[in-house]
């Protein structure tokens, strides 16, 4: 039996939680065409007969700009830190700023590193070649490994690779268990997911949901959540005119709430605003961060 960490580290954007969810087969990290979407590390677990991988989803690594930044760039460091195997993920283009400044890091750490060179159903098979070449320069990875997490082209071969570099152990969780996130970090996850996709500009990331109410009964589980946002401005803009943009963010989030839950949900949202909330200790460690 074989049993490991293993971290999804990159920049922002570069296609990790989609390749979580693939690999999974359960979308347990929200996903936007927006970079930074994940703020958190994200445990997810791939059970196989011989094998159970325990993948750790992280923040994008990049320049934090204000203390949600440095919270998020931390959490990618830790998981970094904690796992056997670290696969990078790149965009299929030539290394620049943002890869150079990762393996140096992956220098520092000294743990076995695979390349996982993602979103080539957007490229030429020619073009791989040489990228491949270059990396091989940068850094000594076990292996470079072209992949496609949103059409799962070479998936497979990456989680044998994967496979062979994890140590020789007994299952660390349940075979059941998907995930270690709490089914209500889960929905304020789908909540933030459809903000960002309704949004714009510095909305997005302006954004945070607090799950404030959660009662089940037999046939309805009644979820009451608040949208924080910094400004007034971005309050009205959410709600949009009539309330318009804030009921399609609801009925979204509401029905991948259903779908993950298997329950008929009634949900009920708020946006609020907590002045600059992304810079301030105190509320976002009550935010969760
Ligand atoms: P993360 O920030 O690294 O977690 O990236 P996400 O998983 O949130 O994905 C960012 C964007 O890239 C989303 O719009 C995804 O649909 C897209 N994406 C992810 N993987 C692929 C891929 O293999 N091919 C293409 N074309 N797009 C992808
Ligand atoms: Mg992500």
């Amino acid at each position: 039996m074989k049993c490991g960490y293993v971290a999804l580290i990159g920049k922002p954007n570069v296609g990790k939680s989609t390749l979580l969810n693939s690999v999974i087969g359960e979308k347990i990290a929200i996903v936007t065409e927006k970079p930074q979407t994940t703020r958190n590390r994200i445990i997810g677990i791939k059970n196989l007969p011989d094998a159970q991988i325990i993948f750790v989803d992280t923040p994008g690594i990049h320049k934090p700009r204000h203390k949600l930044g440095e919270f998020m760039v931390k959490e990618a460091h830790q998981a970094m830190d904690m796992v056997d195997l670290i696969v990078f993920m790149v965009e299929p283009q030539s290394p620049s700023e943002g890869e150079f400044s990762i393996i140096e890091k992956l220098k520092k750490i000294n743990k076995p590193v695979i390349l996982a060179i993602n979103k080539i159903d957007t490229v030429s098979k020619q073009s791989l070649l040489p990228l491949i070449d270059s990396y091989k320069d940068l850094y000594s990875f076990k292996e470079i490994i072209p992949i496609s997490a949103l059409k799962n082209d070479g998936v497979e071969r990456l989680i044998e690779r994967v496979i062979y570099y994890i140590p020789e152990s007994p299952k660390l969780y349940p075979e059941d268990m998907l995930t270690d996130q709490a089914e209500r970090f889960l929905v304020s996850e789908f909540i933030r997911e459809k903000v960002m996709k309704y949004t714009y500009d510095e909305i997005p990331y302006s954004v945070a949901v607090e799950i404030e109410n959660w009662e089940e009964s037999e046939k309805l589980l009644r979820i009451g959540a608040n949208i924080y946002v910094e400004r007034e401005g971005q309050k009205i803009i959410i709600i949009g005119k009539k309330g318009e943009r804030l009921k399609k963010i609801a009925q979204e989030a509401r029905l991948e709430i259903e779908r993950f839950l298997q329950t008929k949900v009634f949900l009920e949202v708020w946006v609020k605003v907590r002045k600059k909330w992304r810079q301030r200790d105190m509320l976002l460690k009550s935010l969760g961060y």
